[in-house]
């Protein structure tokens, strides 16, 4: 993945869905994530603060969504969270981020688009399409 990395100006996914994970994923269960940012959801599950509710918002989360936004516990963050695929990573379309993404007048990512691209085949691909200059 290249620098242009869309993820960066947007951060739709951690401001759209309930975000829950087996409980033990947090500290006072032998896991990384901090007690104090989750939730209580079932006896088995917690969830990041926040995620839980209409308008849901991770409290990790620091930033504006559909802008820039960065994850506070970004080491530490949950399972669902490392699981999540930036829609059109390894070739791959993930509707659930691109609805994330359209919540926030973001346009859906797809496969094969420049950004999937190291920066250094970007380059190589764009320098081998170029006409040459007579
Ligand atoms: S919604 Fe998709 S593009 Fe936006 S931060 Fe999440 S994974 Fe990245
Ligand atoms: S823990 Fe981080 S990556 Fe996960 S939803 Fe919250 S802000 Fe997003």
């Amino acid at each position: 993945m290249s620098d242009l990395n869309p993820c960066m100006s947007c951060g739709a996914c951690c401001a759209y869905f309930r975000v829950s994970f087996y409980w033990a994923e947090a500290e006072d269960g032998g896991g990384s994530v901090p007690v104090h940012l989750t939730e209580p959801l079932t006896p088995f599950l917690r969830c990041m603060s926040g995620t839980n509710q209409r308008e849901s918002r991770c409290a990790a989360l620091e930033g504006s969504p559909g802008s820039a936004t960065r994850c506070a516990i970004y080491e530490n963050r949950p399972s669902p969270c490392r699981e999540f695929a930036m829609s059109g990573e390894d070739g791959q379309v993930n509707e659930a981020c691109n609805r994330a993404r359209a919540r926030y007048g973001l346009p859906p990512l797809y496969k094969d688009m420049l950004f999937h691209t190291s920066l250094e085949d970007a380059t190589a691909e764009l320098s081998r399409v170029q006409l040459p200059v007579n």
